[in-house]
């Protein structure tokens, strides 16, 4: 099956790319929060080599501390298929996947939806192969493929082929420092691998992934959101 297009989303702050302290988010970012819900439920990431489907659900890739940090009545994230990666640990409850690889949850979440019905006998082989490639783990076919953190796994999906775009909220703090970071993204920003695209661009996607309630989230160009004492901006990258 073709490899669906992943994207990650990540807020960052600007110089260091922190993005976590104690376990959990540096700050409070109301709007950034509801621009990742509405992206993360919607339409198709990264090019959508796929036709979007009002049936199908994006996927939302994690490692295990970053679910572990969602507050238990939010999780799983609801209107979409929660996959939580662990080398460790197998079930994390109703309503999620466990995978113990990136590549595994990829290929996973990959394969295209099943064609109608065969007849019986073909579908019995159908079902026994999907058994054997995903013993404890039938997942359901996906619209798109989001990686939602934390450092671990943004580090390795930011290496992986079929990591395509990221969604990058930039924070600007007065006193980078103050926030006490603990946790970094890598800096893919200065690689030449990665090609940031204009506000234009970002506000196109959106409108193209029929996310119309996160378009209207985007300030006008150049300006910045302002909120619980911090600065910060949507910026789409792009693989060259
Ligand atoms: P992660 O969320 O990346 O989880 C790490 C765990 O995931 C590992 O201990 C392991 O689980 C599992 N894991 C990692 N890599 C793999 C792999 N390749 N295959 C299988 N399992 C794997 O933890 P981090 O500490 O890196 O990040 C958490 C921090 O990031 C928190 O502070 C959180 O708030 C922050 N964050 C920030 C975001 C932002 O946008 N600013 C977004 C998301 C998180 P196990 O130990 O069970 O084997």
């Amino acid at each position: 099956a073709a490899q669906l297009p992943v994207a990650l989303i990540v807020a960052a702050t600007h110089t260091s790319l922190g993005i976590g302290r104690a376990g959990t988010l540096p700050w409070r970012l109301p709007t950034d929060m509801a621009l990742f819900r509405l992206v993360t439920s919607g339409g198709p990431a990264g090019g959508g080599s796929r036709p979007s489907s009002a049936v199908l659900q994006p996927a939302v890739v994690m490692g295990r501390k970053s679910w572990e940090s969602i507050p238990k009545k939010f999780r799983p994230l609801k209107d979409r298929v929660n996959v939580v990666l662990s080398r460790t640990g197998t079930d994390f409850g109703p309503g999620t996947y466990t995978f113990s690889s990136l590549s595994q949850a990829l290929s996973a979440l990959s394969h295209t939806p099943l064609p109608p019905p065969p007849p019986q006998q073909q579908q019995q082989q159908q079902q026994q192969q999907q058994q054997q490639q995903h013993p404890t783990c039938p997942i359901p076919p996906v619209s798109s493929i989001y990686i939602i953190g934390g450092a671990e796994i943004y580090a390795e999906a930011l290496k992986h082929p079929a990591t395509s775009r990221v969604f990058l909220t930039t924070v600007y703090p007065a006193d980078e420092q103050a926030l006490d970071c603990d946790t970094f993204l890598p800096d893919f920003r200065g690689t030449g691998e990665w090609e940031q695209k204009p506000t234009s661009d970002l506000r196109r996607l959106l409108t193209e992934m029929e996310c119309h309630d996160a378009v209207a989230l985007i300030p006008p160009d150049g300006d910045r959101v302002k909120e619980n004492g911090l600065e910060y901006e949507f910026t789409l990258w792009e693989r060259r």
